[in-house]
């Protein structure tokens, strides 16, 4: 038996040892009485270090009159949790947030403390924070995104039902003038050459059900050409009729020009190395630039070879009108002086027309001039015809195409004064700004540029001559894909942009994108494979960290501790994380794009979340909102959470995060449980104490005004009366004294070795007293003699059941006392064959203030504290008390008293 304590308090030693959060006990004045070893390893001191030190030291300033208030707060509150939040202090000075429960066990006679649990919360708050700022970023990430959102029919004009403000950024009108075509239907902001596209493509979509992304241009209300990309999808009714369409268009006018531009100016640097034409560079240079600016004509005029004007090398566009006259801008023009000033101007096509003495051209066709810049001077000029505006973004493109124009004219220059000159191909591959690697059938390299060594990191000396795929520049990885494009390349086909790894002297690996073109010798064969070699490893590294940071708000999002869901315009959720899993019970695919997120509420709060919902969209309500509600379970069941509703800006998406406070509201209905039990003893302790005062008056008076008249036997039972009156009214206080003590913790025990019998004996005698015509049985084990108890406690507890016994069983059954051993306890029990006790009542007949049934109307006196200070006894003597129903009808209640110390 010994055996058998000693391990179960050896267990709870360990378990507390061992405990992850640090486990103490203060005492009333906050000195730490007892601390775990844990505290070593979350706060770096020994726990002897701590010991007899009041543990307000370590508390950070701020948080330390929250803590004492909590510990005074404790103390007066025995059994109750406490909650509470602060910082600590490590050893090495730094602060940790501990969250701390502490319970108010001073009269328990193992602990004589409050006993405090502390968690180390901190990483959890640093997760937190972590999440209010990427929610940030991601506000600010999404407020910045320009464009327009929009609902509209499927017609022809795209009559706009609901466009967002960022209308007026992206076409230049106001939102009204665009809805229900009043000013001007969205179809005719659509250039005209891509009309018919886009209604084909976005018909081909609703067909399927499927949503589209489209590419196309718009003009502007000033005019100016600008090209969107599309997101949208249709939105159809239950029975599968379309109602609108509705999505996102944003402009994209900068990232096409800056592909068009990269490609254009990859293909011009191809065509510059590989042809020694002058002529057909041109030749291709305007073509290209009419085309990816969307021009009419353009045209490059380069000097005279006196030195004096500008003649017509090339040009796209202008048709023969392009008169003799006009070959040639002649030097002291007005033109010329402009160019002269070396920058591009922008104007209309009839005033330069004019200048220049150009064909008139048609009205309001624009135009603009670019001068080509060649070592300080000007070389020639671009002139381009357009029917658009020349926005600083076309003049742009111009200024960098006449930049590559220039270039190679120089080169061409150059060149063609080193005619036959052996270094004429270095000078080429030099001047070029792409890198290129020159190879041969046999994969041998034949030639690589200056911006080729410098991706690389090797000198032309180092690999010229060498095997591709010996000289270690390809990554290892990629060899198949090198010679799959060398196989194609050589077998006349051509091959798309590709990304290959190489590997750089240093051993650094850059991600390089690669075209290749093959070059043939004068009987047409292949004879040379060259490649242009961009380095994309920066701008795969910005995509690399997007990726990573959306990672990691997914990982936050999952990683919060609370269930967290998106949910779209129509209230589909659209993302859930696994919390939300587990407190709704449903399976992510169970949710996301399946349930509407009213789906997830009791029925009768769905009006009034939809209502937050509504004021959020409208803008009517600041984001975000909170409030209490019930959520709803997959199985029906009701959560009482904590909502959160917030507007992600610039898409109509919001975030809804939900708390279970099921704790919370469980200990909200304890409070008020006890409030109301609290009023209920109010009323009965009115009415116990009342009643038995009534009838003292009562027979006192009758007494005095009939006492000289009255027999004997009347005069007795009259006292008799008095007697008992008194006796209940002494019961009464006598219990709530008692309960006050209980609460307070100032009940304690005068433990010594009590004869059973003999006290037994007195309790059975001393009801007798009161209720003379009640049987009572009493059976004691023969090998039972002593237990140790504190004597008046125990005949107090005995004469607490006895007397309930009597109360709650009818006159005329017998009551019943036994006391067996058992190991090293005696079981105590009283019996009857009363009422018994309703299942439902039997767990809190032992609380205080319970009683069975209606408190008011009780049929007998009694305050509803018997049970519970009955069960203070036993606990004070370590022993259990429970109750029976008895076979055959009755109530049995047993209570443990131990046998020795
Ligand atoms: P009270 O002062 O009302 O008797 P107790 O705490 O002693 O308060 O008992 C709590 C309730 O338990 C009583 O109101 C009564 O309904 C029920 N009860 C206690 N003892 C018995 C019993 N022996 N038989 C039936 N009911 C009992």
């Amino acid at each position: 038996m010994d055996d058998c304590k000693g391990k179960t308090e050896e267990f709870y030693r360990l378990l507390v040892e061992n405990s992850l959060d640090l486990v103490l006990v203060l005492d009333e004045e906050g000195t730490v009485r007892y601390i775990a070893p844990s505290v070593e390893r979350l706060l770096g001191y020994s726990p002897q270090e701590l010991l007899g030190r009041k543990v307000f030291e370590f508390i950070h300033p701020q948080d330390r009159e929250f803590s004492e208030r909590n510990l005074r707060l404790a103390l007066r509150r025995p059994g109750v949790t406490q909650y509470s939040l602060q910082r600590i202090k490590h050893k090495e000075g730094t602060w940790w947030y501990h969250q701390a429960s502490s319970i108010n066990l001073l009269r328990h006679p193992a602990i004589k403390g409050l006993l405090i649990n502390s968690r180390d919360i901190t990483r959890q708050m640093a997760v937190e924070e972590e999440l209010r700022e990427s929610k940030r970023e991601m506000a600010t990430l999404l407020s910045n995104l320009p464009g327009m959102a929009y609902r509209c029919r499927n017609d022809p004009r795209w009559t706009m039902l609901f466009v967002s403000q960022g209308c007026r950024e992206l076409t230049g009108y106001e939102p009204e003038d665009l809805l229900n075509n009043a000013i001007i239907s969205y179809a005719e902001l659509i250039y005209p050459g891509d009309r018919d596209r886009v209604w084909r493509e976005v018909q081909e979509a609703l067909a399927v059900e499927k949503p589209f992304r489209l590419i196309y241009r718009i003009h502007t209300a000033s005019g100016e050409r600008k090209w969107v990309w599309e997101q949208g999808r249709g939105v159809f009714a239950e029975d599968g009729k379309l109602l609108h369409l509705e999505g996102f268009i944003t402009d994209v006018t900068e990232r096409m020009r800056a592909e068009r531009l990269t490609r254009l100016q990859r293909d011009l640097a191809l065509i510059a190395s590989s042809s020694f034409d002058l002529g057909s560079f041109m030749d291709q240079a305007v073509q290209s630039i009419v085309q990816a600016a969307e021009l009419e004509s353009c045209a490059i005029y380069l000097e005279n070879e006196d030195g004096d004007g500008f003649r017509l090398h090339a040009q796209v566009g202008f048709d023969s009108d392009l008169s003799v006259t006009s070959n040639v801008i002649k030097g002291g023009s007005p033109l010329a002086e402009t160019l002269n000033e070396g920058r591009a101007i922008a104007l209309a096509w009839s005033d330069l027309a004019m200048a220049a003495g150009l064909p008139k051209g048609e009205e309001g066709e624009k135009a603009a001039v670019v001068p080509l810049r060649l070592e300080g001077r000007v070389a020639g000029c671009l002139i381009v015809r357009g029917r658009h505006d020349m926005t600083p973004g076309v003049l742009d493109f111009l200024e960098i195409m006449a930049g590559q124009v220039a270039h190679t004219y120089a080169r061409h220059s150059l060149l063609s004064r080193l005619k036959n000159s052996e270094s004429r191909y270095r000078l080429l591959y030099e001047h070029v700004g792409e890198a290129i690697f020159s190879f041969d059938r046999e994969l041998r390299l034949t030639g690589l540029n200056r911006r080729a060594c410098e991706i690389i990191g090797y000198t032309e000396e180092e690999l010229l001559g060498r095997n591709l795929l010996e000289t270690g520049i390809v990554h290892h990885r990629d060899f198949d894909k090198v010679l799959q494009i060398v196989g194609a390349l050589l077998s006349g086909e051509d091959t798309h942009v590709r990304e290959i790894r190489l590997v750089r002297k240093d051993g650094s690996v850059i991600l390089a994108e690669v075209t290749g073109a093959s070059l043939r010798d004068t009987e047409g064969k292949i004879a040379e494979i060259v490649n242009t070699v961009r380095d994309i490893t920066e701008s795969r590294r910005a995509e690399e960290a997007l990726r990573r940071s959306e990672e990691r708000y997914r990982a936050t999002f999952e990683a919060t501790g609370t269930a967290m869901f998106h949910v779209d315009r129509d209230a589909v959720i659209t993302d859930v994380n696994r919390e939300s899993e587990k407190l709704f019970g449903y399976a992510r695919e169970e949710m996301v794009g399946k349930l509407r997120y009213m789906d997830l509420l009791m029925p009768e709060d769905v009006e009034k979340v939809k209502n937050i919902s509504r004021g959020l969209v409208k803008g009517m309500l600041p984001s975000p909102q909170q409030c209490e509600i019930k959520a709803r379970h997959k199985s029906g069941r009701p959560i009482p959470a904590l909502i959160t509703v917030s507007m992600i800006p610039g898409i109509p998406e919001s975030v809804v995060s939900l708390l279970d406070i099921s704790e919370k509201k469980a200990y909200e209905n304890e409070l008020k449980r006890r409030a109301e039990q609290m009023r209920d003893f109010l009323d009965v302790a009115a009415h116990e104490l009342r009643h038995p005062a009534a009838l003292l008056k009562g027979y006192a008076m009758t007494l005095e005004k009939y006492g000289k008249r009255m027999n004997r036997e009347a005069w007795s039972e009259a006292l008799r009366a008095i007697e008992n009156g008194a006796d209940r009214l002494v019961t009464v206080v006598e219990e709530l004294l008692e309960t006050s003590k209980l609460e307070r913790g100032l009940l304690r025990m005068n433990l010594e070795e009590v004869e059973v019998e003999t006290l037994a004996k007195k309790a059975i005698e001393d009801m007798r007293v009161r209720v003379p015509d009640r049987e009572i049985k009493l059976r004691i084990d023969p090998n039972l003699r002593f237990v140790k108890a504190d004597a008046e406690r125990l005949l107090r507890l005995l004469i607490i059941l006895l007397d309930n016994a009597i109360k709650y069983s009818p006159r005329g059954t017998p009551v019943e006392v036994t006391v067996e051993m058992k190991g090293e306890q005696a079981i105590f029990s009283v019996l009857d064959r009363g009422v018994g006790i309703p299942e439902k009542d039997r767990e809190r007949i032992f609380d205080r203030f319970y009683q069975v049934g209606d408190v008011l109307h009780h049929a007998v006196p009694g305050l509803g504290l018997g049970l519970y200070i009955g069960k203070n006894i036993v606990e004070l003597h370590h022993g259990k008390i429970w109750y029976e129903a008895r076979p055959g009808g009755g109530s049995v209640f047993r209570f443990t008293i131990p046998l020795r110390d």
